[in-house]
């Protein structure tokens, strides 16, 4: 079988490699030079900065990817060369506060539980408790919300799955995250930390469900990792393990039209593509038939691409699935879908600058958060007005203090991100310049330092050039958001009932946003090509 992988992020690299694991011929197509997506980075001047995601959480789906090898015995120079290693830090972050609190939030129970005790009101069982409820409710869903097809009834139907209605009231679909922390914490500190973990998949946890807070369980209880070389080394060696696998990539490859025909076939086995005849006339319903019926309707035969067109037996889009819809599907057929996703409400963005610093600051660690002031106001700021606000909270990554080689001795490379609205047109120049100042005004007053004086190199990223660059609609970092308690049953699905052999991966369709939930996307687009 010949498929077509339609962008190189950390889903397209991962689906790629599950494709060519099994035998078949695959083509990358990715419109940018080099491989990864929001997978990035940028070296400058002996500072190397990771320009998208620095957290790293469930490691073990990349281990997974990387340990895969051809059904048959072909073996490439490439082989054995591909290493690639990551430890689990010490501590997940370091919380700044404007009232002066600093707490770290270690991985280990005791010295997290003396940290809560020593700097806090909080006690510290109802953090355990918290992490607990985490974990139940990820070991009850992931199975059916994280890495398989939600749009499948069948999967609701499995062994697995069926307690699932018996526990409903525990998931917390029925109010939202900070309506859940601030019910279980007495400490205000405590609350907005545990808040903060909407923004890991782009919502405001005034909004989004109290499921979602099952994300602190990825980062605390699994963990939370780095990778020895930096994260941009997790695309690097998913590009080398394709690579050897035999994936072929096409570099500058804008693909322009997903090619879609009609055709009158049938289904024969479970595990065979809908094969059959193109037909160009109008006049046959379209029906998903049983095994070994005649079956019309439309299917993915090709890509065009730097105006040809070529052809395959599957396609798999890794790219943001409003630009796809928009974009993509501008030939004879339209993107069923279209209307609905311009429905929905994007996830925030962000502001970042990338700062070469002459300097070392002992007071930081590898991720710090400097918290606002008003966290409620933030994000009516960023949902309600799509503006940033003027006391953001501010989060910098300083891979530099566990990566010897990201910056030149007695400097460091900082990554200082504010959460922003997604693109509507605002005037950007303006917002990044007014961030500048409000983030520097921070900095300065919980440091007591002139940051500016330290800035040896500067490079800015925006929601305009997250869109550019990665061709995410409207800059959204994770598709669209999670403000709602329908947000998980509207997101866009892997597959499309009216168009065949064509899979969704990636942040913007299920199970959503963020590099594990990506690698789970390329998981569910292998059981829909298999019929696994
Ligand atoms: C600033 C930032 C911070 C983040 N922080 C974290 C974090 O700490 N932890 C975490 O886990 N995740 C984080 N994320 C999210 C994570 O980076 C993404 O969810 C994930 O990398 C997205 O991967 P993807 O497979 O959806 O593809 P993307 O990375 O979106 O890449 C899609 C690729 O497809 C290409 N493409 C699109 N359309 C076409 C076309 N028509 N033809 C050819 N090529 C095309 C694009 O050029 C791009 O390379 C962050 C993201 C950003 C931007």
């Amino acid at each position: 079988m010949k498929v077509a992988v339609i962008g190189s992020g950390v889903a397209g690299l991962a689906t790629a490699i599950r494709v060519a694991a099994r035998g078949d011929i695959v083509t990358l197509f990715e419109k940018n030079g080099t491989p990864g997506g929001k997978i990035s980075q940028i070296r400058d001047k002996g500072y190397r900065f990771d320009t998208g995601p620095s957290l790293f959480t469930l490691p073990n789906l990349v281990d997974e990817l990387l340990s895969m090898n051809l059904n048959s015995d072909i073996q490439t120079s490439l082989s054995g060369k591909n290493s690639f290693n990551y430890f689990r830090l010490e501590n997940s972050c370091r919380y700044f506060y404007p009232d002066g609190t600093v707490f770290d939030f270690f991985q280990n129970t005791q010295k997290l539980r003396e940290q809560i005790e020593n700097n806090t009101d909080e006690n510290f069982e109802n953090i355990l408790k918290r992490l607990n409820q985490s974990e139940f409710i990820y070991n009850l869903t992931s199975d059916l919300f994280i890495f398989n097809s939600f749009h499948r009834f069948s999967n609701f139907l499995k062994e697995e799955n069926r307690s699932i209605p018996l526990h409903l009231h525990k998931l917390g679909f029925h109010r939202t995250m900070h309506s859940a922390n601030k019910s279980l914490f007495k400490d205000k500190r405590i609350v907005q930390l545990f808040d903060r973990y909407a923004t890991y998949n782009g919502s405001s946890p005034y909004k989004a469900p109290a499921t979602l807070n099952m994300i602190s369980h990825l980062e605390h209880n699994i963990g939370a990792f780095f990778p020895e070389k930096g994260i941009y080394s997790i695309a690097d060696s998913l590009y080398k393990k394709g690579v050897e696998l035999g994936v072929n990539f096409e570099f500058n490859s804008l693909v322009t039209e997903v090619i879609v025909e009609k055709f009158k076939g049938t289904r024969e086995k479970k595990n065979e593509i809908y094969s059959g005849e193109n037909y160009n006339d109008n006049s046959g319903d379209e029906n998903t038939s049983n095994f070994g019926k005649p079956w019309r309707g439309k299917r993915a035969v090709g890509v065009r691409v730097n105006g040809v067109s070529k052809y395959f037996d599957y396609v798999v889009c890794d790219t943001d699935v409003s630009y796809a819809a928009e974009n993509m599907f501008n030939g004879r057929y339209r993107h069923p879908l279209k209307k609905r996703l311009s429905k929905l409400e994007p996830s925030s963005s962000a502001l970042i600058f990338y700062w070469g610093i002459k300097g070392e600051f002992n007071r930081l660690d590898i991720h710090n958060i400097l918290f606002t002031s008003n966290y409620k106001e933030e994000f009516d700021y960023l949902f309600k007005k799509r503006e940033l606000y003027s006391d953001p909270t501010v989060y910098i990554f300083i891979s530099k203090k566990v990566v010897a080689g990201d910056a030149p001795d007695g400097c460091e490379n900082w990554f200082v991100m504010v959460n922003a609205p997604y693109n509507k047109g605002q005037d950007w120049q303006a917002v990044i310049a007014n961030a500048r100042k409000a983030i520097i005004q921070k900095i300065d007053k919980t440091f007591n330092i002139k940051i500016e004086d330290y800035i040896d190199v500067e490079h800015i990223a925006s929601p305009v050039t997250i869109e550019r660059n990665t061709l995410s609609s409207k800059g959204a970092l994770y598709g669209s958001s999670s403000n709602s308690m329908f947000s998980a049953f509207l997101r866009h699905p892997n597959t499309l009932n009216k168009i065949k052999n064509l899979s969704f991966t990636g942040g913007s369709t299920h199970p959503g946003g963020g590099i594990p939930l990506c690698l789970a996307s390329a998981i569910i687009a292998e059981k829909e090509i298999y019929k696994l």
